[in-house]
């Protein structure tokens, strides 16, 4: 029995701290995440509440505690979503949903064979032209030749005449690379962009089956929980749990790299802080947030609901895309938290964790942008180098290979404990 014991407390910790369990075990937890049961972690079938529910055992088993009554932050926000078969056929031909196209996250509906009419930058160039054009068009598909171009400004205003396009008729356009993202409203017809060939300059009739759901006040919630420290300080360790869902039954996203990998990191520190031997100086604070894809919408309602006083927090860490790391990471916001950075780089150099840990300056591009914003001192990592398929179909837990997770883990891990 006692032997038992000490042998079931030696396993405990081995496992703790071996990089092959550390590995394996985010590798289970990823294939969890990316499975079609939680179907994208997004607005199809309840995706991202079945993963909420699912983070909110972990932390539970973890040993973290509840912030409120239970491990959820609720909040709610608008969303465009498609529940349906998605169906989109040109010259007869039916394509592929998320492989030869996808629709705008923010395409509304249309069903029925439309002639295609082709459009051109000078079919809208000037206003008369302009409204002969939307007459023209009228009960057809606009099919848009953008010229290729690097102008933020010519790119916008093709942008702008997209959405113009989407209030007469749908809109197709080619793409050369499938990347989806997530809406909080939708435009009365949809946008397809196709990939490949089979939307040319001579395409001619397009069949449509496109039915969006704009979903109003959507119920979201974060999952948080918390570690009690030694100090009355904290540290904020967040990823982003939702991905973009499934564009009908056939285009799941199943989100491996992003965020499946942040979110097993989150759980892999929680894990290990959870445990008593390994009680943080600080308090940690663990949040798993939602709605990232549709905007930063959980994170911002965080900030905004203050489940703790701001000012408290030594440092608030954003995992967002950790499933490589061949060329190391990169620490966003490095240049406004030079001595985080510096000490990442100090505990790297002294372990040999990872290849290298590189600098960039203030992004707004994650989580960890609300934090900054309130002057939470807040820094965002994310792996480089490797495969790096993004937003789309193929980001899978099976092609994802987890190169640097127990180094990154070790160093992440590393940092919380001796973080001042
Ligand atoms: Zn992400």
């Amino acid at each position: 029995m006692v032997l038992g014991s000490i042998a079931l407390i030696l396993a405990a910790s081995a496992y703790a701290q071996d990089p092959a369990i550390i590995t394996s075990r985010a590798r289970g937890w990823l294939d969890t995440l990316t499975s079609p049961a939680f179907h994208g972690r997004g607005y199809v079938k309840d995706g991202d509440m079945i993963a909420s529910a699912w983070l909110a055992k972990k932390f539970e088993a973890f040993g973290l505690k509840p912030m409120k009554q239970d491990f959820f932050e609720p909040f709610q926000f608008n969303v465009n979503s498609f529940p349906d078969s998605v169906i989109v056929r040109i010259d007869g031909k039916r394509l592929v949903p998320g492989i030869d196209f996808l629709v705008d996250p923010a395409s509304g509906k249309a069903s029925g064979a439309y002639g295609i009419v082709h459009i051109t930058p000078a079919d809208l160039a000037t206003p008369e032209r302009k409204r002969m054009t939307m007459g023209v068009i009228s009960g057809k598909a606009a099919c848009v030749h953008w010229t290729t171009t690097k102008s933020a400004d010519t790119l916008r205003m093709f942008h702008d005449w997209e959405r113009d396009l989407m209030h007469y008729g749908p809109v197709l356009k080619r793409s050369a690379k499938l990347t989806w993202s997530v809406a909080q409203d939708a435009e009365p017809f949809p946008l397809i962009e196709v990939t490949g060939d089979a939307l040319t300059d001579s395409s001619l009739t397009v069949d449509l089956d496109v039915r969006n759901e704009l979903l109003s006040r959507h119920p979201a919630r974060n999952v948080m929980g918390m570690v009690k420290g030694k100090s009355k300080k904290w540290i904020v360790v967040g990823a982003h749990y939702d991905h973009l869902g499934e564009m009908g039954p056939d285009a799941i996203f199943p989100g491996a790299n992003d965020n499946a990998s942040g979110t097993a990191m989150l759980l892999s520190l929680a894990e290990y802080f959870g445990q008593k031997k390994n009680t943080p100086k600080h308090n940690l604070l663990f949040v798993a947030f939602a709605g990232e894809e549709a905007g930063l919408v959980g994170s911002e309602w965080c900030v905004t609901d203050r489940p703790i006083a701001w000012k408290e927090v030594r440092m608030m860490v954003n995992l967002d895309i950790l499933g490589t790391g061949d060329d190391g990471i990169m620490v966003v916001n490095a240049t406004a938290q030079q001595k985080a950075y510096d000490q990442l780089v100090a505990i790297n150099a002294t372990k040999g964790y990872l290849k290298e840990v590189k600098a960039r300056g203030p992004s707004c591009n994650s989580d960890h942008c609300p934090f900054v914003q309130r002057g939470v001192p807040a820094i965002f990592i994310y792996t480089l180098g490797g495969v790096a398929y993004y937003h789309d179909v193929l980001d899978r837990s099976a092609t994802l290979p987890l190169t640097e997770f127990a180094d990154l883990h070790a160093l992440l891990r590393d940092f919380i404990t001796t973080w001042k």
